[in-house]
């Protein structure tokens, strides 16, 4: 493969050469497995369908559920992922996914829409991928069903109040949603992006929506 050429086979997460991510930096990505938030996937000391971080928040989405915490290196791999597209990566995070998430039941997946003028810098939408992955895993077929609003500032940095002021009204559904739809994202921080994301496959016709995504982000 070309890009085996241009980026050797080295960890993403340690730089030990041999494999994109290594055994051990491969077992060392915390899990979100039970107990969790059975509505935004935050793990609890025990199993709640609401909890300190969820509760009394609107929500558009149904439920969320990520594969693993956001720590540094899932923050690396996401980081590799993005910026050089490699294909491998994609694959594996939709591996470590599929071996945390159960299967929704949803009639279709669909992904977050890239920004246009990231798309263009980096030629790929890594949700896109990561989308197709899931999609391939659980049988489900892919459909891009968003649109995002272009010139909005990216959501890195801002704080909680600032990501869903936004993100509001970002985007809007570019065909008529099924009724139960999957959407995947790389990372849930504050769910502020999926559940604006959700607001519109709603108004699209969606009546649930799961969100699944690599990583999220632990309190
Ligand atoms: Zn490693
Ligand atoms: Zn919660």
């Amino acid at each position: 493969m070309l890009l085996d050429l241009v980026f050797p086979r080295r960890c993403v997460v340690c730089g030990s050469d041999g494999a994109v991510l290594c055994s051990y930096c491969e077992q060392g990505l915390e899990r979100l497995g039970n107990p969790l938030c059975e509505r935004c996937g935050a793990p609890t000391a025990w199993p709640v369908e609401r909890c300190r971080e969820c509760a009394g928040r609107r929500i558009a989405f149904a439920r969320a559920r990520a594969a693993v915490a956001y720590d540094d290196s899932a923050k690396r791999l996401v980081g590799a992922w993005k910026e050089r597209g490699q294909r491998t990566l994609a694959e594996l995070a939709a591996e470590l996914v599929d071996g945390v998430v159960p299967r929704p039941s949803a009639y279709t997946i669909t992904f977050v829409a890239a920004d246009h003028d990231r798309l263009l810098k980096r030629g790929h939408n890594p949700t896109h991928r990561l989308a197709a992955e899931l999609g391939a895993r659980w049988q489900l077929p892919v459909v891009p069903l968003l649109r995002r609003a272009p010139g909005r500032a990216a959501q890195k940095g801002l704080t909680l109040a600032e990501r869903r002021r936004n993100v509001r009204g970002a985007f809007s559904p570019t065909a008529a949603v099924p009724k139960t739809v999957v959407l995947v994202d790389d990372v849930y921080t504050s769910g502020a992006t999926v559940s604006a994301a959700a607001t519109a496959l709603r108004k699209g016709g969606a009546r649930r929506v799961e969100v699944v995504t690599f990583a999220r982000a632990v309190r």
